[in-house]
């Protein structure tokens, strides 16, 4: 074969094919990782979105819960307006909110936004007293003159225009009494008097407060006199825990400040629990509600203090509740009712007891929850999380800046509620990967397929046209001196006509070849198997190759063993098989040639073997001779004639007849083909 022909599909193109099929590959599998990377973030976002709906709807519901626990104590500040705001703040604490205290401390505010209850200034100053007091300080503290300073207290009395006066010398009477050793009488007459005598409404503060002094000490000595009598400290409960003054069921309401307020209380529960009787007390739950109103008178004041006039409400809405900014954790709802003001202050531990339906509605789920106030301080809930909350909601117009914030116990909880559908994608994307890789695969071999026939194609016609070149030129050549008449005699043109002969039959041999492969090619080829015997065909090939073999220096030699079975087989077939090997083992001896025809049984099957003493060839050659258009040597000068096609052709033929062919070699020892065919049954 001339190698400088140029067969085989060109490389440029090959690259291209190549790398739009890869192109054809990747670009989809690439499209779809995308596709799928975006389809599972949508669905996990749809899992989230889906649980975010559910949350906030659960939120919803429990929000209005809330509200309306806030409303409700709104509509009770203004059912319970009365026209005495420090009764109103009482029924808070004692009445409305029950035995809990949960009812809440009221401060109430008038129409300017002034404070009204509780009284922290008691507005005026401490009123003057008349001069004799100092005379009769002097003779009783000093001099210790109890009777000589009672008698000054008493004209004192006697005369004092202002109620104050009054009950401060009936103080100071009952007090020289008390010096007097004359203590029954000190309780009963003075103390009894300036503690509960003459009580108005218009009495002042600094009045109120001596009288409430007096009540004390009416109680204590009572105790003092005997501990089983408990009418006084009965009386002073009575007056400190329900209203000013109960005087013949009329309930008179006297302007207390609150530090005297707080005093008289204090006392009050001092004195009972220091009582042999305070167990009765107790059981009328009479010195636990003293408590509950000198903690709320105490929270009263904090609040007030800080917030003693409605100033700092104004940006406020009318029913919202906020944290109060005082040192306590308590918050203030603000209300408006009749003309006032309203802070109904709550503590924080009660509040938080609000968000009970937050409880009810996330308490044992998969979320938790973390209400913050408008100050944004915790409220309920779980204090602390260092995830961050998938949701945060208002807590409704009542509770305005309030939050609550929601997260999931879980971190992992959305990729969980999305893992089914991610499974079912990731599953759909790479089943279509591996059909797309698949559909690449056998794509990319048909392609493969489709070069390597355009290179055989190519490789045909360019063997084709060289082989028949030679013969039909050299027929040419003889032709044409015959033609000329160049030639000596008759036996020079029978010679040159012989050439001539011979060239043509190795030109038919060469087309036989051809049409052979040909109709291999397209799966034309039919064979007609009979029962032949393979001595016939051995013999059919050897007449074949006869004449041929006895020109030069080559020994033939036919052996064939006896009683050898029948064969299924095409006969004409058979004998080309064997007629292309003894020609190759002609073609690729030596000068000294000796070639060997043998046929004989092995293992049950008919072999036929076509032994030489030739060229021989490499292992790895030998393994692909039986390849179409394959030669050993492929050089220009190389000496024997042919296409490659011989060997295919006898490999295509012994296939066919479900056989085999094989060949075994040496470089420059020879070779032997071998060829086996089932015998028939
Ligand atoms: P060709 O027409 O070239 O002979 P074949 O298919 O018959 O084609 O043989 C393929 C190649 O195998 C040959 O070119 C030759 O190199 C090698 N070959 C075949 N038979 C022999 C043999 N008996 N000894 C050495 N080489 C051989």
């Amino acid at each position: 074969m001339n190698k400088g022909i140029k067969t085989g599909g060109n490389p440029g193109q090959l690259r291209w094919v190549i790398l739009l099929l890869a192109v054809a590959v990747i670009l989809p599998t690439v499209c779809l990782l995308w596709f799928m990377s975006q389809a599972v973030k949508n669905v996990q976002l749809a899992a989230q979105q889906k649980l975010i709906d559910l949350y906030t709807e659960k939120l919803e519901r429990a929000v209005p819960q809330v509200q309306r626990t806030w409303r409700d104590r709104a509509n009770l500040v203004e059912d319970k307006v009365e026209e005495e705001p420090m009764a109103n703040f009482m029924s808070f604490v004692l009445d409305a909110g029950g035995a809990d205290r949960s009812g809440g401390v009221l401060i109430t505010y008038d129409d300017s936004g002034r404070l009204l209850y509780p009284i922290i200034d008691s507005g005026t100053e401490q009123p003057s007293v008349p001069e004799e007091f100092e005379s009769a300080w002097k003779l009783e503290f000093v001099e210790r003159n109890f009777k000589e300073a009672r008698r000054i207290y008493d004209q004192i009395a006697d005369s004092a225009q202002e109620d104050y006066i009054w009950r401060k010398a009936m103080l100071g009477q009952a007090r020289c009494e008390v010096g007097r050793g004359r203590i029954s009488l000190a309780m009963t007459m003075y103390y009894r008097n300036a503690a509960y005598d003459r009580l108005s409404r218009e009495m002042s503060p600094a009045s109120v407060s001596l009288a409430a002094h007096a009540r004390v000490m009416v109680a204590a000595l009572e105790q003092q006199l005997n501990e089983q009598n408990t009418a006084e400290l009965s009386r002073l409960i009575r007056s400190a825990t329900y209203y000013g003054q109960d005087v013949h069921s009329q309930r008179l309401f006297l302007p207390m400040d609150c530090a005297t307020r707080i005093f008289i209380l204090q006392k009050a529960i001092d004195i009972a629990e220091k009582s042999p009787k305070a167990q009765e007390f107790k059981k009328n739950n009479r010195i636990e509600r003293t408590k509950w109103l000198l903690a709320a008178e105490q929270m009263a004041v904090e609040v007030a203090e800080h917030y003693p006039n409605t100033a700092a409400f104004k940006k406020w809405a009318v029913g919202s509740v906020h944290r109060l900014d005082v040192v306590s954790d308590v918050y203030g709802l603000y209300c408006e009712a009749a003309g006032r003001t309203f802070l109904l202050v709550r503590l924080g531990e009660e509040v938080r007891k609000d968000f009970g339906a937050f409880e009810q509605s996330f308490g044992g789920s998969d979320v938790l929850y973390r209400v913050l106030d408008d100050k944004g301080i915790f409220v309920s809930g779980t204090e602390q999380s260092e995830e961050n909350p998938f949701l945060t909601l208002a807590v409704g117009s009542s509770l305005p800046d309030w939050q609550v914030k929601l997260w999931f116990k879980d971190s992992d909880i959305f990729t969980k509620a999305a893992s089914r559908e991610v499974a079912i994608y990731i599953w759909a994307g790479v089943l279509v990967i591996v059909l797309i890789l698949a559909a690449g695969g056998i794509a990319g071999q048909a392609v493969g397929r489709q070069i390597k026939l355009n290179r055989l194609k190519n490789d045909f016609i360019a063997t084709v046209s060289h082989e028949l070149k030679t013969p039909l030129s050299s027929m040419r050549v003889l032709a044409d001196t015959l033609l000329e008449g160049n030639y000596k005699d008759q036996k020079q043109a029978t010679e040159y006509l012989q050439l001539i002969c011979k060239e043509n039959k190795r030109l038919s041999g060469l087309i036989d070849n051809f049409l052979t492969f040909s109709r291999m090619e397209r799966n034309k080829q039919a064979f007609e198997m009979v029962k032949t015997s393979p001595f016939s065909i051995a013999h059919a090939a050897a007449d074949a190759v006869k004449t041929k073999f006895s020109e030069g220096r080559c020994e033939f030699e036919v052996k064939i063993s006896e009683d050898l079975p029948d064969v299924s087989a095409d006969h004409d077939a058979m004998v080309t098989v064997l007629v292309n090997l003894l020609d190759n083992a002609y073609k690729y001896s030596y000068d000294d040639k000796h070639i060997e025809l043998r046929v004989f049984t092995e293992d049950g099957l008919v072999c036929f073997s076509v032994v030489d003493n030739g060229v021989g060839m490499s292992r790895r050659s030998a393994k692909r001779i039986f390849k179409r258009f394959y030669q050993v040597d492929r050089s220009l000068s190389r000496r024997a004639q042919g296409c490659g096609l011989g060997l295919s052709i006898a490999k295509f033929i012994v296939d066919a007849h479900k056989g085999s062919i094989s060949v075994d070699s040496k470089p420059g020892e020879g070779s032997t083909f071998t060829v086996k065919l089932p015998a028939a049954n």
